[in-house]
């Protein structure tokens, strides 16, 4: 089932025929169309520090409002769009929106943008950054990439450069979901994080009594601490879990307790009520998720 729930309303697209080759052309056709029409949305998370209960940014993250289907999860389109050669078009979208709206929210806020490894192997991709940035009037260091350790798997010179090239712009960077594949240490070192994103499935299997995983969190904390890196616990959902990372260290969480990704109206709302957040434990569904 698609990601975070909402049973059936993603049932078009779900396992049975998502093997089917013409389900995947039609649903190709149509996110060809959908960009097109400009119905993608980008909907904001926010991350909290976990000190203080204060939003220190949001997560941007792809919405497709398909017209018969509802919402489709990104999970779903993004290996769709990639195959189809639409992840750099709908990728520099993303980035583009990310950074308009970001300048209608207060300085301290930032937002941080998801790249795919495909986006990440374009030399282009400085010059999209650059341009992004400089078009929404922001400061570089409003804006995180993040980006997942797959993009250690290819051409380690060209990656090692895409780092060096990124970080002289000035924007930050986070490691996405840590803790979900080899999770080399190897990669901390070679690249100049400024965040690690503890997955969610290390999570969520911590609050699960004699699980190891909350020595293994522990230990990321550890080291994102000695090398001067934030630490983001994603996926947080009850009172219980948002405990645990407190007690590991965690610098930030992120996840339903406090919200669930918002239109960007609702976060101009959000943020015109304040900064600090209040930990409200699983919300109920709602249309945006
Ligand atoms: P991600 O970057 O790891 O994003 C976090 C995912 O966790 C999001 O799923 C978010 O809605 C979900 N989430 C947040 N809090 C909770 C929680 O408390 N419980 C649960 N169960 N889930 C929570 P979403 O929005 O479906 O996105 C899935 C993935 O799609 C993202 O994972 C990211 O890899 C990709 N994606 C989303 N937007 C973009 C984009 O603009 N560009 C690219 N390349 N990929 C994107
Ligand atoms: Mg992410
Ligand atoms: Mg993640
Ligand atoms: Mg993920």
């Amino acid at each position: 089932a698609a990601k975070g729930g909402g049973r059936g309303r993603h049932h078009f697209y779900d396992d049975d025929l998502h093997s089917d080759a013409k389900e995947r052309e039609q649903l190709e056709e149509d996110l060809r169309e959908a960009i097109a029409r400009g119905a993608l949305e980008l909907h904001y998370q926010p991350q909290v520090r976990t000190a203080t209960s204060a939003v220190t940014g949001y997560e941007a993250l792809l919405r497709w409002k398909h017209p018969l289907h509802g919402y489709i999860s990104p999970a779903k389109f993004v290996p769709v769009a990639e195959d189809a050669g639409l992840v750099a078009q709908i990728g520099e979208w993303a980035l583009r929106t990310a950074c308009q709206d970001l300048a209608n929210w207060p300085e301290a806020v930032r937002v941080a943008v998801n790249i795919s490894p495909l986006q990440f192997a374009n030399p282009a991709l400085p010059a999209i950054v650059t341009s992004a940035v400089a078009a929404a009037g922001i400061n570089p260091g409003q804006l995180e990439l993040e980006i997942t350790e797959s993009v250690f798997l290819s051409d380690e010179k060209a990656t090692e450069a895409m780092f060096g090239a990124l970080k002289g712009l000035g924007v930050r960077l986070a490691l996405d979901d840590f803790g979900t594949g080899y999770s080399s240490l190897g990669y901390l070192k070679r690249a100049p994080f400024d965040r690690i994103k503890i997955d969610q499935s290390l999570v969520r299997g911590a609050a699960i009594e004699g699980s190891r995983n909350d020595a293994i969190i522990s230990s990321i904390v550890s080291l994102a601490q000695a090398l001067e890196m934030d630490t983001t616990a994603e996926g947080i959902e009850t009172f219980d879990e948002l405990d645990l990372v407190k007690s590991l260290g965690c610098s930030h969480v992120q996840g339903y307790i406090y919200e669930r990704p918002l239109s960007a109206e609702g976060v101009a709302e959000q943020l015109g009520r304040g900064l600090v957040l209040t930990a409200q434990g699983p919300r109920s569904v709602r249309a945006t998720r």
